[in-house]
């Protein structure tokens, strides 16, 4: 018996085999739920291609969350194919490259723009098409970090876009409530990713991280996956509006 078994679901980000979207569909696969994956463009799709058909996955769609008639294809394929969806799982946010080297107060509105649209908005378009398709309710898990609510060295516009991000997991929370429909977001600790790769001296940033957080140890996608498996099933009926730390406890440390 899984905590999943008889879910079906959408997972979007992955970009490859370090993602935490993928820690996050491995586990979820293994607690029982059907899952559907979108990809960004061509070329990751030959990276996602292997990984969703590994999960026995049979919707493999492509999805750039700044195109809205590529959402709404995806959400009209879920229609046809499974009629009703139970869970969202949104992982994925993007600054430009030139945003997170130059000094913060250089960021251009165009980036600055950028980085809201794919990290924050991009959460309410999928809500929103999602809403039709759940109709007994559902789950919907944003990834966001730290760097929301305090500066971390080189997160610069991502860490505004992720507060947005969180404000708008509360207020999707209250908006979608009386649906059934619970927004949830984990806040992970540092894990070397192919967005990771963008943030100036991420490796400094896991060090530093590996001996402050009380737990002594990294995070693993795969214990972003375990704790987001308690938010994407039924055992979190009663939670909505949640930022919960994934972080080996680093947040509720001072020095
Ligand atoms: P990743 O690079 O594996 O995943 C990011 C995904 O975003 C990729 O699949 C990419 O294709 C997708 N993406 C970017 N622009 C997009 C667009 N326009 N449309 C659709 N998809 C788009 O990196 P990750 O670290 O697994 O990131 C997943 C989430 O986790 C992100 O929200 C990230 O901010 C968050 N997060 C990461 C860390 C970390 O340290 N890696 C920590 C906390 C939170």
């Amino acid at each position: 018996m899984g905590l999943l078994d008889g879910k079906r679901g959408l997972i979007f980000g992955v970009a490859n085999h370090r993602s935490i979207g993928w820690g996050i569909a491995e586990r979820a696969r293994k607690e029982g739920a059907t899952l559907g994956f979108t990809y960004l463009n061509e070329s990751l799709a030959k990276r996602v291609y292997p990984l969703a058909e590994s999960l026995n996955s049979e919707l493999i769609l492509q999805c750039d969350v700044n195109n809205d008639a590529e959402i709404d294809s995806v959400f009209a394929e879920v229609q046809k194919r499974w009629g009703s969806l139970d869970f969202i799982v949104h992982s994925l946010a993007y600054a430009s490259g030139d945003d997170l080297k130059n000094e913060f107060n250089q960021t251009s509105r165009e980036g600055f723009s950028l980085a809201m649209q794919v990290s924050a908005y991009s959460l309410l378009a999928l809500t929103n098409r999602a809403i039709p398709l759940m109709k007994e309710g559902g789950s919907i898990l944003t990834l966001t970090y730290l760097g929301s609510e305090k500066v971390v060295p080189n997160y610069k516009v991502m860490g505004v876009a992720k507060a947005a991000l969180e404000a708008t997991v509360r207020e999707l929370a209250v908006d979608v409530g009386p649906r059934g429909i619970r927004v949830n977001a984990v806040s992970a600790g540092p894990i070397k990713t192919l967005a990771a790769s963008g943030i100036s001296e991420f490796r400094q940033l896991l060090s530093h991280f590996e001996g402050r957080a009380p737990l002594k140890k990294p995070v693993t996608i795969e214990d972003v996956g375990a704790a987001s498996i308690f938010y994407l099933c039924d055992l979190s009926a009663a939670v909505t509006g949640e930022i919960t730390f994934v972080d080996c406890g680093f947040n509720v440390t001072a020095i």
